[in-house]
């Protein structure tokens, strides 16, 4: 809740700061000279090396000669678009931030590179037979989202995995791809099974993996019951340790899969029914985002030994499942590194095939059909999360006040620590300047200090550490105790958005996402900051960032410039013009969140009631661009909805309410109907600001 008060401060900082800007012609000169100069070292390269574009956002995101982001949705084959443009193009439709583009384009080229890095390795090792991919709902359920999947994803019989009763729903209806898969994954009740093997009346594959041994009973009795032969694959606890987060998918003791034992006994269970014949497939899952190839080869080396060993026992295998994994390059790294993985996807296929192809040959088994169900490989790159900073919150910048003899003794002392700061005694004073600050508070406390001097405590106390902080610019050493201070004097940027619902990975795991502005990349970028969403709570923030060694913590963003546009409009003209919007003092400056299309969408959450955002999609046309649909994020109405209000009741409380003001003469009409209509216009607009 510390932000919210940081929050309300910030906004009349805001003001304050425009109107000083206004009233000093000579300063504002002075700052557009430095920024000029400024801009003509800085080139596009060292923004592309800053936010490490070129690593992540490689062959779909780039920077252009106008400073902007450029999308080039097909990857190599051509055509691009400004993303900067494409925003305020956007916004001239009336479709606010914050906003997920989705391209069709990036999933087109992301099925078709996944196709065909099997078929290079399938052709490479001369494997005997095919790859037929299957997309995990999971990762993003959203309906034009799979529509696309399965379109793109016609030609090379691409499937779809449900992990859920509901996924299954959506796979069964919407996937008609003759001979494509349906894996069956998740826990499964009576209905869950009846359901998947009465799809096969419909002409689907639908492939019920058992992963808990309850579930092969359930099998064996809708299979006599309904008569109808099932498909029927096992889930395995591999012994292979996975890596990173979710290491705990594999092992001994993980949520999922059955043991060696359980296998055997799940045959024998099929044998004695007379349907071991179904018994087609076997699945692995050693977790999401495997950064590391060796990993995956060893996971792939196991399954392979027990897919012939399953095939040695009578089963009719003809399928192997490598599950999911095949990471993204989130900080574009090329490391182990959880936030990135060491293998590309050509290295993944290749090295699936010939694990399997050699496991296979050696015991004169015929290879299976090799199935993958990546997600997070197929969807992150798609959407992109574009969205407004509202304002910004500084450390002051103002000289600190001269003090004289007859002050204070603290802030004398304060002052003399300010005035030596020197390259010699640096570390000294800034442990100096925090011991002074701490004791004039408990000064104040007592009693001893006036508001007004602890005032100029804090303006001293600040321009020590800034003082300290253009030493430490020049040094190659920063000493351990110092390496807060740039945190300390981080500029707070707060963000139209709420990481909860958009970005909700970031708080709930640490996951790094590449995070950028989309414009003014030709201008270097000063302020070295963290962003803080728009709850009212102190999590609600990023600040852990992309960067070749290990993370950084702070984001390098450009100062706000003060728009001409609205400098006329003055504080008191903005209190009285009574609508919701903020006032906007700032040119509008936007940052994207990349990478964001996998788990992201789904997962977030109402906190706040900040609601589902804006989603405009996007298809590349041969003269440029079209908007494929618009999908309009959540309203008031429909967040108040969630928990149970009703719009009309609160509606209709507050004409009661102002009703009864009016007799009580408490509210004018006037105020009552401008009252009425904000609240009401407020329930149909979007849960976010609006600049
Ligand atoms: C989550 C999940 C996937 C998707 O994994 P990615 O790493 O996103 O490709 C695949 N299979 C199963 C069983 C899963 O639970």
């Amino acid at each position: 809740m510390d932000l919210h008060s940081t929050i309300n401060q910030n906004c009349s900082e805001i003001s304050n700061k425009k109107l000083s800007i206004n009233t000093s012609q000579t300063e504002q000169t002075e700052i557009s000279h430095i920024n000029s100069e400024e801009k003509k070292l800085w080139r596009i390269e060292d923004s592309e090396k800053l936010y490490r574009i070129l690593g992540w956002g490689s062959p779909y995101f780039s920077i252009n000669s106008a400073g902007h982001i450029t999308v080039s949705p097909k990857g190599d084959l051509g055509g691009s678009l400004d993303l900067y443009e494409l925003v305020e193009s956007i916004k001239q439709r009336n479709i606010g931030l914050p906003l997920i583009i989705r391209f069709s384009d990036i999933i087109e080229d992301r099925i078709e590179r996944l196709n065909a890095c099997f078929s290079k390795a399938i052709a490479r090792y001369k494997y005997k037979n095919i790859y037929r991919g299957v997309f995990p709902v999971k990762c993003n359920q959203n309906s034009q989202l799979i529509k696309e999947i399965v379109k793109f994803g016609k030609p090379h019989k691409f499937g779809l995995e449900a992990g859920s009763k509901p996924e299954l729903l959506i796979a069964i209806a919407t996937l008609k791809t003759t001979d494509a898969l349906i894996i069956c994954n998740g826990y499964k009740d009576r209905e869950y099974i009846e359901t998947a093997m009465l799809a096969q009346r419909l002409g689907k594959t639908a492939i019920i993996a058992i992963e808990q041994i309850e579930e092969v009973q359930l099998v064996i009795e809708a299979s006599q019951k309904l008569n109808i032969k099932p498909l029927v694959g096992v889930r395995i606890k591999l012994s292979t340790k996975g890596i990173g987060r979710w290491a705990g998918t594999t092992g001994d003791r993980a949520k999922f899969g059955l043991n060696i034992p359980e296998i055997i006994q799940v045959v024998n269970q099929l044998k004695i029914a007379g349907i071991l014949d179904s018994l087609q497939l076997l699945h692995f899952h050693i977790g999401s985002q495997i950064s590391s190839i060796s990993v995956i080869k060893d996971a792939i080396r196991e399954a392979s030994q027990i897919y012939v060993e399953l095939a040695q026992l009578g089963a009719n295998m003809k399928y192997l499942d490598v599950g999911g994994g095949l990471a993204v390059d989130y900080d574009g790294s090329k490391t182990n590194f959880y936030a990135s993985k060491n293998y590309d996807m050509q290295n993944y296929a290749n090295d699936i095939v010939a694990e399997v192809k050699e496991a296979c040959e050696e015991k004169n088994i015929l290879p299976p059909i090799l199935v993958s169900e990546s997600g997070r490989s197929v969807v992150s790159h798609q959407s992109v999360l574009v969205f407004d900073v509202l304002g910004v919150s500084q450390v002051p910048k103002a000289e600190p006040p001269v003090i004289s003899k007859d002050e204070h003794l603290i802030l004398q002392n304060l002052y003399e620590t300010y005035q030596s700061i020197k390259k010699n005694n640096f570390q000294e004073a800034y442990h100096d300047a925090i011991q002074f600050k701490e004791e004039s508070i408990s000064l104040f406390n007592f009693g001893y200090l006036s508001i007004s001097d602890r005032a100029k405590v804090e303006q001293l106390y600040w321009g020590c550490f800034r003082k300290i902080q253009e030493i430490l610019k020049d040094s190659e050493y920063v000493p351990d105790d110092l390496e807060e201070l740039e945190k300390i004097m981080a500029s707070i940027y707060y963000i139209n958005l709420s990481v909860f619902q958009s970005a909700p990975d970031s708080w709930a795991i640490n996951q790094l996402f590449p995070i950028m502005p989309i414009h003014r990349l030709d201008e270097q970028p000063t302020e070295r900051a963290i962003l803080a969403d728009l709850t009212c709570d102190s999590d609600g923030k990023i600040d852990q960032f992309i960067d070749l060694r290990d993370v950084k913590s702070l984001l390098e963003l450009h100062p706000l410039k003060v728009s001409n546009k609205s400098s006329e409009y003055s504080v008191s003209q903005t209190l009285e013009n009574s609508h919701t919007e903020i006032p906007s003092v700032f040119e509008p400056y936007y940052l994207a969140m990349f990478l964001g299309g996998a788990y992201q969408e789904i997962m977030g959450n109402l906190h706040n009631l900040f609601g589902d955002v804006n989603v405009v999609h996007i298809k590349l046309t041969p003269s440029g661009y079209k908007i494929e649909h618009v999908v309009k994020g959540d309203t008031m109405t429909e967040v108040l909805n969630y928990v149970q209000y009703n719009s009309d009741a609160l509606v209709e409380s507050i004409r009661c309410q102002t009703e009864q003001a009016l007799q009580e003469e408490k509210i004018t009409i006037k105020e009552s109907r401008m009252l009425l209509q904000n609240y009401e216009r407020s329930l149909s607009s979007y849960t976010y600001l609006s600049n």
